[in-house]
């Protein structure tokens, strides 16, 4: 049987691609739990890594560098104004990160970070306000017109060059999302 820890940022981890099943045991701690992390480790690498060792600080602590431990995640540090540094530290640490081709943000919401629920695209979002509106207003920012965005918009998709990464507030529940391309 697989054992998933909970994390309160990246609730599940097989869904989103940053866990795979694996048989074998872990090299940090030897444990057999079903799953391996399979995201980026901003450290020391380790070929099979339990999501147990990420949740418990284990892995941060033992794949860190002389100037510091290990993180999951890549380019939050610019995000430390918008996140309360527990939170940052929780995410950073003790949270799966997940890959994507620029750097990764981790979004936030009523103070905190938001839930990581994964890839998504045109045709799981056309119906979902929330996300839509998120990715107008990132396309706005960066100089789209309307017509630009919808266009940008409609060819993004969870497994092309071209995607958006869902999150979902922890308090309110809206749905947020940013883009990227390869
Ligand atoms: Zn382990
Ligand atoms: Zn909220």
């Amino acid at each position: 049987m697989t054992s998933i820890p909970a994390f309160r940022y990246h609730p599940d981890p097989i869904a989103t691609g940053s866990a795979v099943a694996d048989g074998g045991a872990c090299e940090l701690c030897g444990e057999v739990t079903g799953a391996r992390y399979a995201g980026p480790i901003l450290g020391r690498q380790a070929e099979r890594l339990c999501l147990g060792c990420i949740a418990d600080g284990t892995a941060a602590e033992r794949l860190g560098r002389p100037d510091g431990s290990a993180e999951f995640s890549d380019g939050l540090r610019r995000q430390s104004d918008s996140l309360p540094s527990a939170v940052l530290e929780e995410i950073l640490r003790r949270t799966p990160g997940y890959f994507s081709w620029q750097e990764s943000y981790w979004l936030t919401h009523c103070g905190d970070g938001a839930a990581y629920l994964g890839r998504t695209g045109w045709d799981q979002i056309k119906d979902d306000d929330e996300a839509l509106k998120a990715l107008r207003d990132e396309a706005q920012e960066l100089g789209m017109d309307t017509a630009a965005a919808q266009e940008w918009i409609s060819r993004l998709s969870p497994d092309g060059d071209m995607t958006a990464y869902l999150f979902e507030c922890l308090h309110c529940g809206v749905h947020l999302a940013y883009s990227d391309a390869n």
